[in-house]
């Protein structure tokens, strides 16, 4: 087995480790920081926390706090004028996906010339980045241990994905406590997000033994603590396995890639502004059962359905790919993620979209191929909630 695996970022996992932004700045000798964050944060009081003790440490702080869901080209370049303009030494994201993706891709722009439009793909940024800072605020995109960034390019319709060492965040601080105000609904997107990383990172074709062991863990974490997470926000026991799992997710797809639930996520995302946990929630229990018409999903299914906390022995193959998908819809209904339905999109839409579909990155990885008119069933398939399981 060949693989190249490595953690991007120094990852410091610890409840109430947001305090100690101080003491990191002042390790790491910066004197002016940029924080990128959204109005969501504030509201949530954070952004105050962690920013306050900064600022009373006589360190220079400039805010961004204008991060859409999913960042366009455009909010990067905004955030790029304010970081510029101020000639910042580092940045600071505090945040979910959005904000880290988006403080990621100015971080590229304050070393990198051009546009960020000019760096898609693997291995495209060539000049080192300032220091970045990651603290996570959701248990779901597991974008504080990637070398990853994703960015929405409004004019064709699609999320550019840009890879590479000097993408990644140097320091992640993880604190569970932060997630403790979460609402439910978000908390229930972000951790089906999760657990769309670590399955479609397990199955994936570039997956290897370092990849596996993150992602069986992370699949084990999630199945057990997502709907009390969701139910009773305040169970910090709960919180802080969420977010080790999305962690743990995060660092395995990393290496191994994703898969086509993520291929059918993103232009969901950027067609129809689906936010992009609910799009991989009801992507997941379709594509997994998709791909476990292939003997060496359903053998891999064997271990990642003791993952999820139930017995296999005695029982065959199909049975046991059978019960993942009950497991994952269940869960999906336990924690309410809505329907493509329910969210007003309309059919004919995602004919056009599957195109997009097929072009994804993400489809190099999915093991078990998918074309043109095989996404469109499956499009179909997620929109009439065809029932996945046979009743017998
Ligand atoms: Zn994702």
């Amino acid at each position: 087995m060949n693989f190249n695996f490595s953690v991007p970022s120094k990852v410091i996992f610890e409840k109430g480790s947001s305090a100690t932004v101080p003491e990191v700045i002042n390790d790491l000798q910066l004197n002016n920081v940029l924080f990128v964050y959204d109005k969501g944060i504030i509201d949530a009081g954070i952004a105050d926390k962690v920013i306050e003790p900064v600022e009373k440490a006589g360190i220079n702080v400039t805010h961004f706090t204008g991060v859409y869901p999913n960042p366009t080209i455009e909010n990067v370049e905004e955030g790029y004028e304010i970081a510029a303009s101020s000639d910042v030494d580092a940045i600071i994201t505090i945040g979910g996906g959005s904000s880290m993706d988006c403080a990621k891709a100015i971080n590229i722009l304050l070393t990198n010339p051009g546009s960020i439009k000019d760096y898609e793909g693997r291995g495209i940024v060539k000049e080192k980045t300032k220091p970045l800072i990651a603290i996570p605020t959701t248990a779901g995109t597991g974008s504080e241990g990637t070398a990853f960034t994703i960015i929405t390019d409004t004019e064709r319709q699609r999320k550019m994905i840009i890879a590479g060492d000097n993408v990644a965040a140097d320091i992640a601080l993880v604190d569970p406590e932060l997630t403790v105000g979460l609402p439910p609904a978000i908390t229930a997107a972000t951790g089906m997000d999760a657990l769309t990383h670590a399955i479609e990172a397990f199955v994936s074709k570039n997956a290897s033994i370092p990849s596996n062991i993150h992602a069986l863990k992370a699949i084990e974490l999630i199945v057990e603590n997502l709907e009390e997470a969701v139910k009773n926000g305040s169970n910090i026991e709960a919180r802080e396995n969420m977010m080790l799992g999305s962690l743990l997710a995060g660092i395995a797809f990393n290496q191994a890639g994703l898969g086509l639930v993520h291929a059918i996520a993103h232009p969901l995302g950027s067609h129809f502004g689906v936010a992009h946990g609910v799009a991989n929630a009801i992507g997941l229990p379709y594509v997994v059962k998709y791909n476990s018409d292939l003997q060496s999903v359903k053998e891999k299914h064997v271990e990642m359905a003791s993952a999820m906390g139930f017995e296999t022995e005695y029982k065959s193959l199909e049975i046991i790919s059978e019960e993942i998908v009950s497991t994952i819809v269940k869960l999906s209904n336990a924690v309410d993620i809505p329907s493509l339905k329910e969210i007003g999109i309309n059919k004919e839409n995602l004919d056009e979209m599957a195109v997009d579909v097929t072009k994804e990155n993400s489809m190099k990885f999915t093991p078990r191929d998918a074309s043109l008119e095989e996404v469109k069933e499956l499009l179909n398939d997620i929109y009439y909630e065809t029932p996945l399981i046979e009743k017998v």
